[in-house]
């Protein structure tokens, strides 16, 4: 499998898919989930009109195509646009799930796929539908990384070192829900992690690959917001 097998045509993808495509001539990539209706919801540090919309809920579009392209909720990173201004004529390429060892160690390039499998699409577009409009603010949760905001919407996990310990007291309360939670054997590892790979986030792919890792916890979206101070519970009081 080399570098340009998973592109794909529009016609191919499907809602739920991680989509990402090369930008800046192969320099970066840029990530995102595919909910279907030509859109893509992903994680952009990008926050620059923050100040333009106090009072609105909304940033206005400069999409030629859809006036609800770019929404955003106010301080989130998370943005839905449509699949051309995402492209912005790039190549799309599908991110791969669920591949073997092998595979994933051949790839001549990091971040176009994992060993983790993903879930269904349904879990998936929820997870990504439900940080648009909860907002995913300014935290490193993510590290701020469109990657890690798709490979989290894929499959749930995160790494508790990416949870942010020591970072922020708002992300430390995740660390104590976790605590007091059945994830209690998870916790040697943790602090192996807490203590060594704080900031250092450019270990090899197959190492930090969260198919590998045995420090991943899954973590349901509507937790993750709670636990970070997103939304009050009485705002989850929902069944989907
Ligand atoms: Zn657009």
């Amino acid at each position: 499998m080399g570098l340009l097998t998973n592109r794909v045509e529009r016609s191919q993808i499907k809602p739920g898919d991680h989509i990402y495509t090369y930008r800046a001539i192969f320099a970066y990539s840029h990530h995102g989930i595919f909910v279907g209706g030509c859109k893509v919801v992903h994680f952009t540090p990008d926050r620059r009109n923050d100040e333009e919309f106090s009072n609105q809920s909304i940033l206005l579009s400069s999409c030629p195509t859809f006036p609800d392209c770019g929404f955003k909720q106010r301080k989130s990173g998370v943005k839905i646009s449509c699949l051309d201004c995402f492209l912005k004529n790039g190549s799309l390429h599908v991110f791969k799930y669920g591949v073997s060892n092998s595979v994933f160690i051949a790839q001549v390039r990091g971040g176009t796929c994992t060993t983790a499998p993903s879930d269904a699409p349904r879990s998936v577009i929820h997870r990504s539908m439900y940080l648009l409009q909860n907002g995913y603010r300014n935290y490193d949760v993510f590290s701020n990384n469109c990657e890690d905001f798709a490979l989290y919407c894929k499959t749930g996990l995160l790494t508790l070192d990416r949870i942010g310990v020591g970072k922020s007291g708002q992300a430390s309360s995740v660390v104590g829900a976790l605590v007091s939670s059945p994830v209690q054997f998870f916790m040697p590892s943790f602090i192996g992690v807490a203590t060594v790979t704080i900031g250092m986030y450019c270990m090899s792919r197959y190492a930090n690959d969260i198919g590998v890792r045995s420090d991943v916890i899954k973590v349901a979206v509507e937790d993750l917001a709670v636990n970070l101070g997103w939304v009050s519970h009485e705002e989850t009081n929902f069944s989907i």
